[in-house]
């Protein structure tokens, strides 16, 4: 009795540290991003409802599948908002001690793209122009952190990642349908998010980790 007694007591303290440590892996994880973060599932119905439309977003794009992956993220409470995260960044893929993998997406991008890109309207590029580019922005940025989270440790490798991305729609019918001034704003957006990309694939540098 007492030898299973002591069995018993030592796998308690295990699982107890195991959750110890999840713990401390979970809060590194959120300090990473400025701390408030919070899972996109029912309990905040805005949250859910505007990742909803990103995935709207994503199969007018064609990207069903792509659509289906960050849902399943979701699911698996991988996928997470972050109120604290800096206007610098759309999202950041966090992993700490080997346990948790979070991407998160900063709050106000998720829920207002345009104004994430645009914290002021600007005088020379219309409000559907700054859409267009808005939604490709949040976009490649999911798809920049998900190539982080498939693995790519590289900025530069995610950044091929991302940059192919949109290369990938912009040979699509989604493009390819359009006709006139519609065609006309997402050929600026996609020139916009690509430059964009590209240049801050310069900034983090070939070694950037
Ligand atoms: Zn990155």
């Amino acid at each position: 009795m007492r030898v299973r007694e002591q069995l018993i007591g030592a796998a308690i303290l295990a699982t107890a540290t195991y959750y110890g440590i999840l713990r401390i892996a979970e809060a590194k994880c959120d300090a990473a991003v400025g701390s408030l973060g919070t899972p996109i599932d029912q309990s905040r119905p805005e949250d859910l409802a505007a990742f909803e439309r990103l995935r709207q977003q994503l199969f007018t794009f064609g990207q069903g599948p792509f659509a289906d992956r960050l849902e399943d993220l979701r699911r698996r409470h991988e996928l997470w908002v972050a109120p604290g995260l800096g206007p610098d960044r759309w999202a950041a893929y966090v992993e700490a001690l080997g346990l948790v993998r979070r991407i998160y997406i900063r709050r106000v991008a998720l829920m207002n793209p345009r104004r994430h890109l645009y914290p002021a309207d600007p005088v020379d590029v219309p409000t559907d122009y700054q859409s267009a580019f808005a939604w490709l922005g949040l976009g490649g940025a999911m798809r920049h952190e998900l190539a982080h989270h498939d693995g790519a440790i590289e900025e530069a490798e995610a950044y091929r990642i991302e940059l192919a991305w949109y290369e990938e729609i912009r040979r699509s019918a989604f493009l390819t349908s359009l006709e006139g001034d519609e065609r006309a704003r997402w050929e600026w957006a996609f020139e916009s998010a690509i430059a964009s990309a590209r240049k801050a694939a310069e900034r983090a540098g070939p070694a950037a980790g």
